[in-house]
């Protein structure tokens, strides 16, 4: 579906020189991800398991001598036309839209006492936008390896300084576009290696690659955005949380990372009976990380997409996250013979993702759109992926 890497790079590039005069100083690009397993752990100071994707935001930039922000992006339906930023001006809502995860990572730079001025910059992208591949941290984080780059900041050279960025990111989304992040985004894209899985601890911020050699192993990882979005999503991402942090306080423990699965049993015994529920998804659920992570290390594939297909179950039976469209996904890719799948991000809609030879890709694709025809939903998108590297220049 998206064209190769070099062209995107010849596009922006392009769209620079025409929209801004000149050519760019360089292009900065950053990865979308998707998450292997781990999911709703986050905010309870669990574990993880992401990959970035090929599918990448690519960011030309330029300095310019007059302190302005002028950005312009590429993405359908958003006109193609700069918008300009004083930089000393950006503030949470100036500018709004999407403008203001760019203008955020200038901004949040800024306040942690980087020199950074005037800038203009053009994006492209072949991250699904809003699909839970994160699109968002991947054009913050594109641009902030474009701001370092153009500025001379070195936060690429090594992990603590990509580590900074990482922070800025999350501000960013934080304090600027005001929206709530708990930061696994930010971290893959800039921190994620080719052939592995990042294992992340929201608990000790651990961040651990894990060797996954698709190719090697004769497997392919098919991610299929399932184009469904129910409104539910928000509200009912709230009130997961809000009854996790209730559960911990009744248990008395700091978060349910702290809940051990061998006292589960005990544990749950105090809740009342949706309480005890999410909980459960939620120790299991950072048990599976565990046990993935050491199914993968053995190339031990058949576990891990046991891991999957547990994971989807408690997420639909005892976390009540899923939707028709995710479930169809998963059963579709089952029965074309997949070892595992499961739904991936917060779930009611976004994507869902499957572990299946390779030969199997094209057949399990045609089973889940004949199944989405039928049942008269919106054609899903399906792509097979290999773990890729965290933002770096391409130009
Ligand atoms: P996700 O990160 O899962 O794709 P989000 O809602 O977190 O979904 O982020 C999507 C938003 O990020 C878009 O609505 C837009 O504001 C911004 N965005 C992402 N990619 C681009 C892009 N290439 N150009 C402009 N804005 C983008
Ligand atoms: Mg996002």
């Amino acid at each position: 579906m998206s064209s190769s890497p070099q062209d995107q790079v010849r596009r922006v590039e392009t769209a620079f020189s025409r929209i801004v005069g000149h050519p760019p100083t360089g292009v900065w690009s950053a990865p979308g991800r998707v998450n292997l397993i781990g999911e709703h752990t986050d905010y309870n100071a669990g574990l993880c398991l992401p990959i970035a994707l090929p599918h990448r935001t690519y960011a030309a930039a330029a300095g310019r001598d007059d302190g302005l922000l002028s950005v312009t992006s590429l993405a359908e339906g958003l006109g193609g036309s700069p918008t300009v930023v004083p930089v000393a001006d950006i503030s949470p809502e100036n500018p709004g839209g999407w403008a203001g995860y760019v203008a955020g990572m200038v901004w949040a730079l800024r306040e942690q006492g980087y020199a950074v001025g005037g800038l203009d910059i053009v994006l492209t992208s072949s991250v699904p936008i809003g699909a839970g591949l994160s699109s968002s941290a991947a054009l913050s984080c594109s641009v902030g390896a474009a701001v370092s780059g153009v500025y001379s900041l070195d936060l690429l050279d090594h992990e603590e300084a990509r580590k900074v960025l990482v922070r800025a990111a999350i501000r960013a989304e934080n304090d600027i576009v005001g929206a709530p992040t708990g930061g696994m985004d930010q971290t893959v894209a800039l921190l994620a290696q080719e052939r592995h899985a990042l294992r992340l601890d929201f608990r000790s911020d651990e961040v651990t690659p894990v060797p996954l050699d698709l190719e090697a192993a004769g497997l392919a990882l098919l991610v299929c955005d399932t184009r469904a979005s129910h409104v539910l999503a928000d509200g009912q991402y709230a009130e997961r949380r809000a009854t996790c942090e209730r559960a911990a306080s009744v248990l008395g423990v700091s978060s349910l990372r702290e809940v051990l699965p061998d006292e589960l049993p005990g544990s749950l015994a105090r809740l009342d009976e949706v309480s005890a529920r999410r909980v459960r998804h939620v120790v299991t659920e950072n048990a599976r990380v565990e046990a993935c992570v050491e199914a993968l290390v053995r190339e031990d594939f058949g576990e891990v997409g046991e891991l999957f297909v547990e994971s989807h179950a408690s997420l639909r039976d005892d976390y009540e996250v899923s939707c028709p469209e995710l479930d169809a996904v998963v059963a579709e890719a089952l029965a074309a013979g997949a070892l595992g799948a499961r739904m991936t991000g917060g779930g009611f809609g976004g994507s869902a993702i499957a572990l299946l030879l390779r030969g199997l890709v094209d057949a399990a694709t045609s089973a889940i759109e004949v199944r989405f025809e039928r049942e008269g939903w919106r054609a899903p998108e399906c792509f097979a992926v290999t773990p890729a590297g965290g933002a770096y220049r391409d130009l």
